[in-house]
């Protein structure tokens, strides 16, 4: 490892004595803040990557009881609509080869397909489906294969420029198709926090903006939905102190009423993002109304393939059949609450299936399926409290 990569992690993961002066730096503007009459401070993240290390870390346990950290729209594989993978395992099973991500690989669909609810259980029937790290591995397998392929393309922004690249500059060879289920985040992060004011929820006072998206996208786009709704927005890096020292300034620029977007991930992200690499996005693909699954349609939240690279296009090739806002039905288990839990207006625990029914080993919805999925982390890191109970019945802690 690096000299300059080893200071950075014990900087930001290992430095104990920094994430104790970042708290104290916490409880006393939460202190001032109480004395203006605030008594809740709702702060959403909108990446299962912030979720991951809030719940891993105890980033919760560390903020006093006013700051409440929420989670919510950042796992491109929970909105992922069912309809989709239906219609893969559909094509599987009539011989067309599939690639797919790891993440998405147990993603429960709500029909069955055959006997198949998921694409590992058309695997365990015979389908042609292969995990892969990334699009570019799946066309250095594809040279050397023949027929015809298809790549489940999920993900958001951050993933969007991997498969724009190759198309753009004709890398993808005959036979193998994109099917685009990518979408867009700033979209996402309006409705989210526009579904809590609607429901007269308490709403949200201010945002822990995505790193990994915001590296390619910038803070630019963040800034914008920060004025829309008059709250502020700090971009945040991975690594529990990046989390805590963003939560310190959040909280600093609400008690200095202050709205807009500050970046704290300064070691990667900035203002207008990467030029490169959006300029390759937006060469191939463009904006359109998409699904999200649990939640419908969300205006220009989706990337599909412009019509110059139709003949990259699994929706054309292969007559997928897309949902549509005429035939939209929820699609999710009549009991799993992912589309609230995806924004933010319930926990996982709030859900009768949480760790009954649904657990990481057998998801029921898509929040459990990922690693990055919320009802999947709290499950595995004991978010719902559980080490907390564990810690209290072995006598440590209250
Ligand atoms: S616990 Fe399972 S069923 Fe419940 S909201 Fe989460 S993913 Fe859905």
């Amino acid at each position: 490892m690096s000299d300059s990569l080893d200071r950075l992690i014990n900087i930001f993961r290992n430095n104990a004595e920094l994430a104790i002066r970042v708290k104290h730096l916490i409880y006393k503007y939460v202190d001032k803040l109480r004395r203006e009459g605030y008594s809740k401070i709702k702060i959403m993240n909108f990446c299962g990557t912030h979720e991951w290390t809030t719940v891993h870390y105890g980033i919760r346990s560390l903020l006093p009881d006013e700051v409440e950290l929420v989670a919510g729209p950042g796992c491109p594989v929970c909105i992922t609509p069912s309809k989709y993978i239906e219609e893969v395992i559909r094509l599987a099973f009539e011989g067309v080869k599939v690639y797919v991500f790891g993440d998405a690989y147990k993603l429960p669909s709500v029909h069955k397909v055959g006997r198949a609810s998921c694409l590992a259980d058309a695997k365990s029937m015979g389908a042609d489906i292969e995990v892969v790290y990334s699009f570019l591995d799946a066309i250095e397998d594809f040279k050397v294969k023949k027929g015809e392929a298809l790549f489940v393309g999920i993900g958001f922004e951050t993933t969007a420029p991997s498969y724009a690249m190759p198309i753009y500059t004709g890398l993808v060879p005959d036979g193998l198709y994109l099917l685009s289920i990518l979408r867009l985040t700033p979209p996402a992060a309006d409705y989210a926090l526009s579904a809590a004011i609607e429901k007269g929820l308490e709403p949200v006072s201010a945002i822990v903006a995505p790193g990994h998206v915001s590296t390619i996208i910038g803070a630019e786009p963040w800034d914008r939905v920060s004025r829309k709704f008059g709250i502020p927005t700090v971009v945040s890096g991975f690594e529990p102190a990046d989390l805590l020292i963003s939560v310190a300034m959040l909280l600093k620029m609400i008690y200095e009423k202050r709205i807009g977007v500050e970046i704290e991930y300064r070691r990667i992200v900035n203002y207008n993002g990467n030029t490169e690499a959006l300029k390759y996005m937006y060469n191939v693909f463009l904006k359109d109304e998409a699904a999200w699954r649990g939640i419908g349609f969300i205006p220009n939240s989706g990337l599909r393939l412009k019509e110059e690279y139709n003949r990259y296009d699994a929706v054309g090739r292969f007559g997928v059949e897309e949902p549509t806002k005429e035939t939209w039905v929820d699609d999710l288990h009549p009991q799993c609450k992912c589309a609230e839990v995806v924004l933010g207006l319930k926990k996982p625990t709030d859900c009768l299936l949480f760790m009954k029914a649904c657990t990481p080993e057998r998801p029921m919805g898509p929040c459990m399926v990922s690693l990055e999925g919320t009802c999947s982390v709290w499950a595995r890191f004991g978010g719902g409290g559980r080490a907390d109970e564990i810690a209290k019945s072995l006598g440590l802690g209250e």
